[in-house]
């Protein structure tokens, strides 16, 4: 069977299913194929159908909750009194692919709120019907049938089962209904569906790819951190761990060098700060707070507000600007036990974060310095593709449009005056300002956020923080929010994933691991372990008693850059042989060779 590769039409923007084309075809119709962004969308939005399909005529018990597409797939949450497994998946799939082959039309239907209400009630889907009950009285609610199945949806969808060829499940979680932990635990069934075998095979690989690279699992393998129920989203650093975080932390802070004044700040301040700052309002349910002689403190879930304490202990001349204060911020923010995601998604995290207080006319070079150190700081990590957002004036906003025009201009000057491509994402400015995003693509061509920089034009205002001007005026600063990489951990996170482990020298935890290859060697290996020492190297010794093969497959899977093994002659020599990560053996190196080695890695 030969299917068209036209799966929908888009008329004055909005889509419109094969079945419901108004007879003629407007011109102005536009055709979706399987190929494009969208057309991909329906395809996976038509598969989460497919699958809950097949769910309901394996277990008819099952009820339906929310079906959506997400990046790279969809999933659905389903409430099931039997726990799947990812062992279930080939017989829901096989039943999928029994309905493919039945050929189903996909209809449209349209309903009253009273009808849809009747419909989904006889079926017994009470999570559908809940979400009718919230629909406006007058809403015309469509939804789409495949044989005896149907389900509430905007559509649009395939013209028929047939469509859904290249579709596989990927993993299974739970979920709570509405994300709300006091509602019931779901199952959600994740999935992906692409256009042909060899973008799902593609596709596929690359997902094992990812797994193997999964930052928690190397994170153990290689003793870095742990986490515990204890404290959930909150990292347990161990020794070499935090010998990686801290080469991270001392980067960042040497290319900050004497542009930034370094602070730190206070962990739990009291609530008329977060109240005054406007984050109590906005933001008080993810903030964790306690109580301390009938007094209200929150632990801070941002630096800012107190760096606008510091400020404001002097007053200021607009010599003095611009002024620029860093702090490692370390942060609480309370996220739903759902979201969060090894040390992608945590509860505590340290920000790179600094605050720059200037004046407008400061605002374009200042943006421009820190595109130069972001550039600067993202090539020495070893990411060289950048991909650059720039978020401008939404409509509800603080700030003269006088202010906002300067601003806009003077971010985009600096992209443009920096050779930054970016691309503009309009009304997406907070409403205290404009704000610029950058992301970096790591090996697999996954993108993460990580750097933003935000002007802002409010909380100056709020904490009354000011200068004085030439003109000896009181004035509010520009406050300037910025961070290179956003959340330590998370940059940790990204880091590990990208080099797969096989950290670049420079930030290895431990570098040389030397191996006597028996006890009489010990000595010598003392002897080297204080000469890498000296040169300021991580070295460490493996004294254990074990085989010397044993030895290495251990730090091999450790991943350790290089191996120095000891053994007579070695000692005899005065020289070392050296096992590289890759495998390949460099017999007797004397010292000069050694260092030219080690100086071409670094
Ligand atoms: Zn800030």
């Amino acid at each position: 069977m030969s299917l068209s590769d036209v799966i929908a039409y888009k008329i004055h923007d909005r889509m419109v299913d094969l079945s419901c084309l108004p007879n003629p075809v407007p011109e102005n119709a536009l055709p979706i194929r399987t190929s494009s962004v969208e057309g991909l969308e329906i395809l996976r939005h038509s598969c989460t159908h497919l699958m809950a399909q097949a769910v309901l005529r394996l277990y008819p018990q099952a009820r339906l909750a929310v079906g959506p597409v997400i990046e790279d797939g969809f999933y659905y949450d389903i409430d099931l009194d039997v726990s799947l497994s990812e062992n279930d998946f080939e017989k829901i799939e096989s039943e999928m692919k029994k309905i493919v082959a039945e050929n189903l039309p996909v209809q449209r239907v349209e309903y009253t709120k009273a009808q849809a209400f009747e419909i989904f009630s006889q079926k017994n889907e009470v999570y559908k019907v809940e979400i009718i009950e919230n629909l406006e009285s007058d809403a015309i609610i469509s939804a789409y049938s495949q044989g005896e199945f149907l389900d509430l949806c905007k559509g649009p969808h395939v013209p028929s089962t047939a469509y859904l060829q290249h579709f596989r499940l990927t993993k299974i979680s739970g979920a709570y209904w509405k994300g709300d932990q006091k509602n019931k635990m779901l199952q959600r069934i994740y999935g992906t569906c692409f256009a042909c075998r060899e973008s799902l095979e593609g596709h596929l690989k690359a997902l094992e790819e990812a797994q193997k690279r999964d930052h928690r699992a190397l994170g153990q393998k290689m003793e870095l951190f742990h986490m515990q129920a204890l404290a959930p989203g909150m990292i347990f650093w161990h020794p070499k761990g935090w010998t990686l975080y801290r080469l991270v932390e001392d980067a960042i802070r040497t290319f900050l060098g004497e542009d930034y004044l370094e602070v730190k700040t206070p962990q739990v301040v009291h609530r008329s700060l977060w109240e005054q700052s406007g984050h109590w309002a906005m933001f008080s349910q993810n903030m964790f707070q306690t109580s301390i002689e009938d007094d209200f403190y929150a632990i801070k879930p941002m630096n800012c507000p107190c760096h606008v304490q510091i400020f404001k202990q002097k007053i200021h001349s607009y010599k003095d600007l611009p002024l620029r204060l860093a702090e490692f911020g370390s942060c609480h923010r309370y996220e739903p036990s759902g979201a969060l995601h090894g040390m992608m998604r945590l509860r505590q995290f340290t920000q790179d974060d600094a605050h720059i207080f200037c004046t407008p006319e400061q605002i374009q070079s200042e943006v421009s310095s820190f595109n130069t150190l972001l550039k600067r700081v993202y090539a020495y990590f070893g990411f060289d593709e950048i991909l650059v957002k720039l978020s401008t004036r939404p409509e509800k906003r603080v700030g003269s449009d006088e202010l906002w025009d300067q601003a806009e201009a003077a971010l985009a000057s600096a992209l443009q005056q920096d050779g930054l491509a970016y691309e503009i994402q309009p009304g997406e400015g907070a409403f205290y300002g404009p704000k610029i995003e950058f992301q970096l693509k790591d090996c697999l061509n996954r993108k993460w956020q990580l750097g933003t920089i935000q002007l802002d034009f409010s909380m100056p205002m709020r904490l009354e923080a000011h200068y004085i001007d030439a003109a000896g005026q009181k004035q509010h600063p520009v406050m300037i929010h910025r961070a290179i990489l956003g959340s330590i951990e998370r940059f940790i996170a990204i880091l590990l994933e990208h080099y797969a482990g096989d950290l670049p020298l420079k930030f290895a935890p431990i570098q040389f691991m030397i191996l006597p290859i028996s006890e009489k060697h010990r000595d010598y290996a003392a002897l080297v372990a204080k000469i890498f020492k000296e040169n300021q190297f991580r070295v460490e010794i493996d004294l254990r008693n074990e085989k010397i093969g044993y030895k290495i497959r251990d730090h091999v899977l450790k991943k350790i850059p290089y191996l120095i093994i000891l053994g007579d002659q070695e000692a005899e020599q005065g020289t070392i042989s050296l096992r590289t990560r890759q495998g390949q053996m460099r017999n007797h190196l004397t010292v000069p060779q050694l260092q030219d080695l080690i100086s071409q890695e670094l």
